[in-house]
C-alpha cells in the first residue's frame, strides 16, 4: 500500500473515532469498529477475555517454518539419541564375546572400539540438535507487542473541528483516537507483508487508560506472558508535528490519588463555637499540605500534590458537620510517592485533632512511573532516524501512563510523536493533527519488523 492512499484510509478512520469517543470500558463502539476493520484486513483477533478493547496478531510465515524445523531437528534427535544407545549396547555385547574369544577376537576389540567412538560422536551430534532445537524455541518464534489505548474523556469539545465529538460530555482530548488508527494502519502494513515476519507481532488495543485499570485488564488475561518486547505510542500535543520524542528512563510519573474525610460537628453559622468546624479544619490542611514538597522533598526531586476536588455544606447559614477532600500526588518512585502521602497524612490527622475532627484519610497508588529500556530506547532513535524522521529527547512529564505496568514486567519503550496541537492534552481545545497518521503506523511496523529480526539474531 503507498503511503498516500495508507493516509486517507487513516484519516477516515481517524475521523470516525474521534467522532465517536467513549469513556474507560465503556468503548464498545470503538472495539467494534476497530475489529471490523481489522477482520475485513483479513487480521487474526486472538479470543481474549476483555470486555472492550482486544488484541490481534499477526504471524510470519518465517515463524511457522522455524517451528517445523524446530519439530523436525526434535525427532532427528530423538532418533539420533537411540541409535547412540543402540550401538553402545552393541559395542558393550561385542566387548563380552571379544573378552571370551581371547586374543583371536582382536580385531573384534578394535571393531568393538570403533564402534564405542561412533557411539560417542552420535551422543554428542544428538545433544548439539537438541539444543538446536531448544534454541528455535516452540515454533511460534520470537514475540513482541505494540500496544495503543483507545479510550476516551468526560470532556466537552470546543475544537470547532468539522468531525468533532457527536456524544455529548465526552471526547478524544488525549489522543487515543489518534494512537488507534495508527496502530490500525501498522496493522494493516504488517498484514500485507507477513511472509516477511521473523515471529510473532501482537497488537494491544488496550481500553481504560484514563485511570480505568485497562493494562492490568490486558496482563490479567496472560496474552502477553510470551512477549519479549514492548512498544507503545503517544501524541505529544505541543512537538511540532511529525516529531518523534523519545528518552531512556521515566517518561511519566507515578501516580497516587487520595482522599479525606473530615467529619466534625454541624450547626448553625451563628454559633461556631457549638461547632466542630470541619471547612475550617479542611482549609488548614490544604494550606499546610503546601509545604510537603516546598519543605520537605529534595529540590532536585519532581513531585506534585494537588488539591482537585473539594466538597462542604450546601448553604450559607450552616456550618456542614462533614467535608471531603481529594486530590493526586505524583513522583518518580514509589517510595517517594509514599512518603508525600505519609506526611499528608500526619498533616491531615493532627490539624483534624487540634480541631476535635476526625479525619479518615485513604490513598492508593493509581499507577507507577515508566520506564524506558535504555538499549531498546537506542533502538527506537535509531529506527526513526533510518525512516528520515526528525528526532528529540523528551522531557518526563508528571502525568501518568498506565503502559508502566506492562514495562515492569516486558522491556518496552513508549515514544511520543508531536502533533502541534493549540492546547494541551485533557483540554477541550486539544487537536491532533491527523496528517502524520501514516508516519506514526510505519515507524510503529518498522519497531516491529525491526525487534523481531533483532531477537532472531538476523
Ligand atoms: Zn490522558
Ligand atoms: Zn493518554
Amino acid at each position: 500500500m503507498n503511503t498516500d492512499a495508507l493516509q486517507s484510509q487513516l484519516e477516515s478512520h481517524f475521523k470516525w473515532f474521534h467522532q465517536h469517543p467513549e469513556l474507560s470500558n465503556d468503548e464498545h463502539g470503538t472495539t467494534a469498529h476497530i475489529r471490523e476493520i481489522l477482520t475485513n484486513a483479513g487480521v487474526e483477533i486472538l479470543d481474549v477475555p476483555l470486555k472492550t478493547g482486544l488484541v490481534a496478531r499477526i504471524r510470519g510465515t518465517t515463524s511457522r517454518e522455524l517451528g517445523t524445523t524446530s519439530r523436525e531437528l526434535g525427532t532427528t534427535s530423538r532418533e539420533l539419541g537411540t541409535t547412540s544407545r543402540e550401538l553402545g549396547t552393541t559395542s558393550r555385547e561385542l566387548g563380552t564375546t571379544s573378552r571370551e574369544l581371547g586374543t583371536t577376537s582382536r580385531e573384534l576389540g578394535t571393531t568393538s572400539r570403533e564402534l564405542g567412538t561412533t557411539s560417542r560422536e552420535l551422543g554428542t551430534t544428538s545433544r548439539e540438535l537438541g539444543t538446536t532445537s531448544r534454541e528455535l524455541g516452540t515454533g511460534d518464534g520470537p514475540v513482541i507487542a505494540l500496544r495503543s489505548d483507545i479510550d476516551a474523556l468526560a470532556i466537552t469539545e470546543c475544537t470547532g473541528l468539522d468531525y468533532a465529538s457527536k456524544h455529548p460530555g465526552v471526547m478524544h482530548a488525549c489522543g487515543h483516537d489518534f494512537h488507534l488508527t495508527a496502530l490500525l494502519g501498522t496493522a494493516l502494513l504488517l498484514q500485507a507483508e507477513k511472509e516477511n515476519l521473523e515471529g510473532t507481532i501482537k497488537l494491544i488495543f488496550q481500553p481504560a487508560e484514563e485511570g480505568g485499570g485497562g493494562a492490568q485488564q490486558v496482563l490479567d488475561t496472560g496474552v502477553l506472558d510470551d512477549t519479549a518486547e514492548i512498544y507503545g505510542l503517544h501524541t505529544a500535543a505541543k512537538k511540532t508535528t511529525g516529531v518523534i520524542a523519545v528518552s531512556p528512563g521515566p517518561s511519566h510519573a507515578a501516580v497516587g490519588a487520595f482522599r479525606i474525610l473530615l467529619r466534625g460537628v454541624g450547626g448553625h453559622a451563628a454559633y461556631p463555637h457549638l461547632c466542630k468546624d470541619t471547612i475550617v479544619a479542611g482549609a488548614q490542611i490544604i494550606s499546610g499540605a503546601q509545604a510537603i514538597i516546598s519543605r520537605n522533598t529534595s529540590p532536585f526531586d519532581q513531585e506534585v500534590l494537588s488539591f482537585t476536588h473539594t466538597e462542604a455544606g450546601h448553604t450559607w447559614n450552616v456550618i456542614p458537620p462533614e467535608a471531603l477532600l481529594e486530590g493526586t500526588t505524583r513522583a518518580f518512585s514509589v517510595e517517594k510517592l509514599t512518603l508525600i502521602n505519609e506526611q499528608l497524612e500526619q498533616i491531615a490527622l493532627h490539624t483534624g485533632a487540634i480541631h476535635g475532627i476526625a479525619v479518615e484519610y485513604h490513598w492508593h497508588i493509581n499507577t507507577i512511573p515508566t520506564n524506558n529500556d535504555p538499549a531498546l530506547t537506542d533502538f527506537v532513535i535509531e529506527t526513526a532516524k533510518t525512516m528520515g524522521l526528525p528526532v528529540q529527547s523528551c522531557l518526563p512529564t508528571m502525568g501518568g501512563e498506565d503502559f508502566a505496568l506492562y514495562q515492569q514486567r516486558i522491556p518496552g519503550v513508549f515514544w511520543t510523536i508531536g502533533v502541534g496541537s493549540p492546547c494541551a492534552q485533557h483540554h477541550p481545545g486539544f487537536i491532533a493533527n491527523p496528517a502524520v497518521l501514516h508516519t506514526a503506523s510505519e515507524l510503529m511496523a518498522d519497531l516491529g519488523r525491526g525487534a523481531l529480526r533483532r531477537l532472531r539474531g538476523v
